[in-house]
């Protein structure tokens, strides 16, 4: 394949009790959830940063700085939006994605096919295109202990003409 464009992104959060826990445009049920200063929705702040790394851009800090005011609160699915305007200006579109969640608690697993669904209609490409997975920490560290989550992802473009 000539043009062949990769790139990978990671987020880690803090989990601290009774936040929102949103992952991939996904409302996910927790006692605890993600400590940010945007919406927090960590799955997409990593493929984000995978898309514009693809597309040789700087990342989601960058076009999205968290001492900007106006980034307060922000939703996620905006800057992941903007990160694909960006990649629009230079006539790329996301072929495919992939990420890997690492956390304790909540079990994943229950929600990759709603994760799919989601990251589908948001980025515009078929679910088979959507790859997610899952694992822990093995009891180790802040993530290990429950109260820590990271993901990292992996995204492909391609031309639009
Ligand atoms: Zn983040």
């Amino acid at each position: 394949m000539t043009n062949l464009r990769i790139g990978t992104g990671y987020d880690v959060h803090q989990l601290k009790n009774n936040l929102p826990f949103l992952l991939g445009g996904v409302e996910v049920a927790h006692n605890k959830g993600v400590v940010a200063h945007s919406d927090g929705d960590i799955v997409l702040h990593a493929i984000s940063d995978a898309l514009l790394g693809a597309g040789g851009l700087r990342d989601i800090g960058y076009y999205f700085p968290d001492t900007d005011e106006k980034n307060k609160d922000l939703s996620s699915v905006k800057i992941l939006e903007e990160s694909l305007n960006l990649l629009k200006q230079k006539d790329l579109q996301p072929r495919n994605i992939d990420f890997v969640v690492v956390c304790e608690q909540p079990k994943i697993q229950p929600h990759v096919e709603d994760l799919k669904k989601s990251l589908s209609k948001i980025l515009n490409i078929d679910a088979s295109f959507v790859g997610v997975k899952a694992t822990t920490a093995e009891g180790m560290g802040i993530i290990g202990e429950g109260n820590g989550i990271a993901v990292f992802a992996i995204a492909s473009l391609e031309n639009i003409q």
